[in-house]
């Protein structure tokens, strides 16, 4: 079986078929860095990692561009708000941005293009749309899309042509555009901007958002490319307006694959920063919960699905992720002359089904589940070989390529390290006070010790 998955624009599950053999072209809308990503924005570009992973892992070579929104309404305010320099601004949120994704073991895109390192390739797109009809300049020299010049508005979003139509044209006075639904393209500059504007051949702005990534992902993977992906909150009206834009500049299609994840939700409603609703990556680990824990949390429930946030999914996650690393230090522990005793067959057919059908992530982690509880099984009845342990150490090695939370380096704090290697010091000198002590302190902290043979080893609570 192929890789299936569900196709906003055709709300059906399709094959993937890339455009060139062996090779998936994959753009990412990304954050607009005007503040801290919440783990909301995480939810989607978590499923946007499982993807791309297990793209990888299926033997697909993934050219991945993920923008970064460094210009737009609140970027500008914002920045002026706390009286630094626009680029130095973004420059900032995209670091913490690229500093979140590295503890949430996201793998970053190949390219993460700002959005101002393109404005003259985009002012070159807003004067073909004009010259072709398509938009349109205002008196203050602002241009929109004229969205009545593109018949196939509407599609990947399933919007009604008639209530599209009905009652949309508004005074100029009050839009200054011809038609409510028509959307900016390029923003003519106005006070409140300041100091930030381009030049353009309708005066100095700054482009609008949709046009940013119609353009990146153009100029960095083609006029089409095999997958887009966004929250569901990017159908409309962002992804819609980057069809009718795209389409309306080049011939063929913009986007064989639009791809959506459900919304992380807390108490019923979308995590956002409007709602005020939300935790940063930093909220949750000041808390004391662990990243890794906190990417399976994401990972975990099926991209299609609202995903309900809670504090004790996190800590369900920690056991889960322990569970597969106590398994990895069992298999580990397994004795060179333990015969094999069985064909030991490994889950991978059912693993790779499980991803096939539309990323089933949760199918995939019950198979990983089910067999790691039979490996324990075995090793407890002494019944697996030394051979039969590697062989199942290397497919959680795989199976990992994708999951990404099994064999990393983990870091605990240098006071706890401190705590742990003086508790080795007082075990080798017999003093079972101090270390009894100093278990129970790291306990409280979260952080539970084993003494095995190989050493003491420390996990998370
Ligand atoms: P933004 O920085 O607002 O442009 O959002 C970045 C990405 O996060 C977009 O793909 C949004 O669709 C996505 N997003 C925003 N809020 C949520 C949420 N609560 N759950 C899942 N994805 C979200
Ligand atoms: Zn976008």
């Amino acid at each position: 079986m192929s890789l299936m998955l569900y196709n906003t624009l055709s709300r059906q599950l399709e094959p993937l078929r890339p455009l060139e053999d062996g090779i998936v072209r994959l753009y990412t809308c990304g954050p607009t860095v005007y503040d801290t990503a919440h783990i909301g924005n995480f939810r989607t570009f978590m499923f946007e990692d499982l993807l791309k992973r297990y793209l990888t892992y299926s033997g697909f070579e993934v050219r991945h561009v993920m923008n970064i929104t460094d210009v737009d309404d609140k970027t500008i305010t914002r920045s002026q708000e706390s009286g630094v320099p626009l680029t130095e601004f973004t420059a900032d949120y995209t670091e913490d941005f690229r500093n979140d994704l590295d503890l949430l073991n996201i793998i970053e895109a190949d390219h993460l293009p700002r959005a101002t390192e393109y404005v003259p390739e985009m002012v070159a797109a807003v004067e073909q749309l004009v010259a072709k009809d398509h938009a349109y300049v205002t008196d203050e020299g602002s241009v929109f899309f004229a969205v009545a010049s593109f018949p196939e508005y509407g599609r990947l979003a399933r919007l009604d042509p008639d209530q599209l139509r009905g009652g949309s044209r508004v005074a100029a006075d009050t839009y200054d555009k011809a038609e409510a639904r028509d959307f900016a393209l390029w923003k003519a500059h106005k006070p409140e901007d300041g100091a930030i504007s381009w030049p353009s051949p309708w005066g100095p702005g700054r482009p609008g958002w949709h046009i940013e990534c119609s353009i990146m992902s153009t100029l960095l993977l083609g006029e089409t490319i095999d997958i887009h992906c966004g929250g569901v909150d990017n159908i409309f009206p962002h992804h819609e307006n980057e069809i009718a834009q795209s389409r309306c500049l080049h011939d063929g299609p913009f986007v064989n694959t639009w791809l959506h994840s459900e919304h992380l939700i807390v108490d019923g409603k979308k995590m956002s920063k409007s709602l005020g609703n939300f935790y940063t990556l930093q909220d949750l680990l000041d808390k004391g919960l662990d990243p890794i824990a906190i990417r399976y949390t994401l990972l975990g429930t099926h991209y299609r699905q609202k995903l309900n946030f809670t504090e004790e999914r996190v800590t369900a996650s920690q056991s889960a992720i322990n569970r597969l690393r106590e398994v990895v230090r069992r298999l580990n522990a397994v004795p060179r002359d333990a015969q094999d005793q069985r064909e030991h067959s490994m889950p991978d057919k059912r693993f790779k089904a499980a991803l096939d059908d539309d990323l089933n992530i949760s199918k995939a982690l019950a198979v990983v589940f089910g067999w790691v509880g039979a490996l324990f099984g075995y090793m407890d009845d002494r019944i697996l070989g030394y051979g039969e342990a590697r062989a199942a150490l290397d497919t959680l090695e795989q199976y990992d390529k994708i999951l990404g939370v099994i064999f990393i380096e983990q870091e605990v704090g240098s006071d706890i390290q401190a705590l742990i290697e003086e508790r080795e010091t007082a075990r080798s000198s017999s003093d079972w006070t101090r270390a009894d002590q100093i278990r129970d302190d790291l306990l409280a902290r979260g952080i539970i010790l084993e003494d095995t043979p190989a050493g003491t080893i420390w996990k998370r609570k």
